[in-house]
């Protein structure tokens, strides 16, 4: 076989992977048609609001969308005119696939959990994530391995509901570093699906990603730097070198995914955008270099601007590491500032909030304080459908009500574009033409 040719066909293989066939409709039946009447639809494309719209659904695809369509007779109707509609939002950093979180909020306690009752565990992770509007996400990594992977076809099958999930698999990290399992004692061999992504050379790295991309991800989560909720970790420290992110990427465009690096630290951000990620994770301490870099590299900054009161929650209750708090102090008003600066630059950006961190089903909380820190409401949900498309390389397939996308559709009862916490509480979910929610 000729060589050049395995990347594109490997691609397509991905391309059949089971997040991005979900529901297959039974060639012999008739389509199901529905038609939803939108008393106001955000067309997120054009930066706008329109009155009296049609959305035509055929299956789970959209086949047109305007203000005066006739209604096919034998379509359902679903009557939303007294709301707005948009299309379902996508968090580009959760972590549905973790479980659920220890009260003591110290990650040790895998070792207590099977991988079995830690996938089952987030079942209704992923079941709160959809009811509250986010009909997408992109999961950036897990402690057990490929218990992501398990979440992400349990939804597609449709045996559980759930987001599409677009998942990492492992997390990619140094030995000891932001992604590892810390805090056992030396003598302790932990097994082999807590320490699956560990890697500490450029050949280990791509090692790493060889298999990943065999197990089926649909992207590489990469740690750049030291990480907050991590034993012996250091936030503002860099981990992984430029020469093994460089490798990280090249690797993974060979089999046709992207990279996202977690990094808070300001070298480990420019090193990340230099080596070519798609992503930069929380981008915590970005500097005017760095924001420029990433305009430079048209790299998305994915920052997490809501999560730190929860991490703040937890301190007053001790639900969370002493050592954790510590990593912390300062860290959260740093990255708030930093989006800031990043939104004025006009640094292309996500909408991804650590969710795991917060409970699950309160993601839409970090719209408010995107606007409290220098976005326009529009440009808040932008981030969060098509920005956040844009960077799942999926913009053909979501991000906006148009025809040919998928039928991922969202209501709410007052005007988000007025008041953005509108987003707080969703009326109706539709994914894959599939109603989930209607109140
Ligand atoms: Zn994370």
């Amino acid at each position: 076989m000729n060589k050049r040719a395995l990347p594109a066909i490997i691609l397509c293989l991905c391309c059949a992977s089971p997040a991005n066939a979900q529901t297959t409709a039974n060639p012999t039946a008739p389509p199901h048609i529905t038609a939803i009447k939108a008393g106001r639809l955000l067309d997120v494309d054009a930066g706008k609001e329109l009155a009296n719209q049609i959305v035509i659904i055929r299956d789970n695809r959209i086949t047109a969308v305007g203000q005066a369509l006739e209604i096919p007779p034998a379509a359902t109707v679903i009557d939303l005119s007294n709301m707005t509609v948009l299309p379902g939002l996508i968090d580009c950093h959760t972590h549905l696939a973790d479980g659920t979180r220890d009260p003591s909020g110290d990650p040790l306690t895998y070792l207590k959990r099977t991988a079995a009752e830690v996938a089952l565990e987030s079942v209704p992770n992923a079941h709160l994530t959809l009811e509250s509007g986010f009909t997408t996400v992109r999961d950036v990594g897990v402690y057990r391995a490929l218990t992501d992977i398990a979440l992400r076809d349990a939804i597609a099958r449709g045996d559980i509901p759930g987001p599409r999930m677009y998942v990492a698999g492992a997390y990619v990290t140094i030995t000891g570093g932001a992604g590892a399992l810390t805090g056992a004692a030396p003598d302790i061999q932990l097994p082999w699906d807590l320490r699956y992504g560990q890697a500490d050379s450029p050949w280990q790295v791509r090692a790493v990603i060889r298999k990943l991309a065999n197990n089926g991800v649909d992207h590489i989560k990469i740690l750049s730097s030291g990480a907050v909720l991590e034993h012996g970790s250091n936030p503002t420290s860099q981990e992984f070198t430029l020469e093994e992110l460089r490798a990280a990427v090249e690797e993974a465009q060979a089999f046709g995914l992207r990279v996202e690096a977690h990094a808070h630290s300001t070298q480990g951000i420019k090193n990340a955008i230099l080596a070519g990620v798609a992503s930069v994770e929380h981008a915590s301490m970005i500097d005017d270099e760095g924001i420029a870099l990433a305009k430079q590299h048209d790299t998305y900054l994915d920052m997490d601007i809501y999560d730190e009161e929860c991490i703040e929650e937890d301190a007053r209750h001790g639900a969370i590491p002493a050592d954790f708090i510590q990593h912390d102090a300062a860290l959260g008003q740093i990255q708030r500032d930093n989006f800031h600066k990043a939104v004025a630059a006009g640094a292309k950006m996500s909408f991804g909030t650590d969710a795991g961190v917060c409970p699950y089903g309160v993601a839409a909380r970090q719209f408010a304080f995107m606007v409290q820190y220098g976005m326009t409401p529009l440009q808040a949900i932008q981030a969060a459908t098509k920005n956040a498309a844009d960077l799942l390389g999926h913009s053909d397939i979501l991000g906006s009500i148009k025809p040919g996308k998928y039928a991922d559709i969202i209501a709410v009862q007052n005007d988000p574009l007025q008041d953005v916490r509108a987003l707080e509480n969703i009326s109706f979910v539709m994914k894959d033409g599939k109603v989930y929610k209607q109140k």
